[in-house]
């Protein structure tokens, strides 16, 4: 039976004074015990949150350098250095990363092994464009993001990872797949994962993500390969997010 996980990617959002409210509210909320819970905070700010939330949310960075350790990379967080600040997960491949960045997914498999090399859980973010959707591209796109992951990392690595379905066009938008969408392409890459293990394939937990709130969550927690969500907007809300959570609850 695999564990959800409700995981808030803050993005670039907050000021120290922003960050402390939302913290405070976060650390009051009653939390089920049967869901996971993570926070994603700007950089600056992962000591802050590792310090204030102290009722089992754990914090995860939204990067990481492609090489653990220390070493010559200016302006770079390694995976190393956020395991030594108290994080746990670490985002790669967030769509905005592969767009603004130009992160390829040779680069995201290279973040990927980093942050387990340095003891971070990985959340493998892939999605399609709205352009790849029309043309009937969606599942192709993702499996070949999955997959470029794979080839690297090896399939056993999933076994300590988490997979986020993040449709690029819902991200921000307002859009959301509807939880037929959604569930297709959850179950399409659990079955990409299995054709290399049955066995990682049922552990692995696969997060749905593009404007998830509090009033669409049940639906998409309901389907069967929907494990949770990663949140953007929503989870800068502490009662929203909390609604999210609850909606993921048993
Ligand atoms: C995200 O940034 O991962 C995300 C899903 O954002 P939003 O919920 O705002 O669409």
């Amino acid at each position: 039976m695999r564990r959800p996980l409700v995981a808030g990617n803050w993005k670039m959002n907050g000021s120290r004074q922003e960050v402390s409210d939302l913290l405070g509210r976060l650390a009051g909320l009653e939390l089920q015990q049967s869901v996971d819970v993570a926070v994603f905070p700007g950089t600056l700010y992962l000591e802050r949150a590792v310090a204030g939330l102290k009722n089992n949310i754990a914090v995860g960075a939204q990067d990481c350098a492609i090489r653990d350790g220390h070493g010559a990379m200016t302006g770079e967080t390694s995976a190393t250095q956020l395991r030594d600040a108290g994080c746990v997960m670490v985002l790669v491949g967030h769509s905005e990363r592969r767009e603004l960045q130009a992160e390829s997914d040779e680069v995201v498999a290279e973040k990927f092994v980093a942050a387990q090399a340095a003891g971070l859980i990985p959340v493998l973010c892939v999605g399609e464009t709205l352009q790849q959707r029309e043309q009937g591209r969606a599942i192709e796109t993702v499996t070949e993001q999955v997959e470029a992951v794979i080839r690297v990392a090896g399939i056993d690595a999933f076994a300590n990872a988490v997979l986020a379905y993040e449709p690029v066009w819902a991200i921000g938008t307002g859009l959301t797949a509807t939880s037929e969408q959604a569930q297709q392409v959850h179950e399409a890459l659990r079955g990409v994962i299995a054709c290399h293990s049955a066995s990682v394939a049922r552990e692995l937990r696969i997060l749905y993500g593009g404007s998830v709130k509090a009033d669409n969550a049940s639906e998409l927690f309901a389907q069967k390969d929907i494990d949770g969500g990663l949140v953007g907007g929503a989870s800068l809300d502490a009662d929203e997010f909390g609604a999210i959570i609850r909606a993921a609850g048993i």
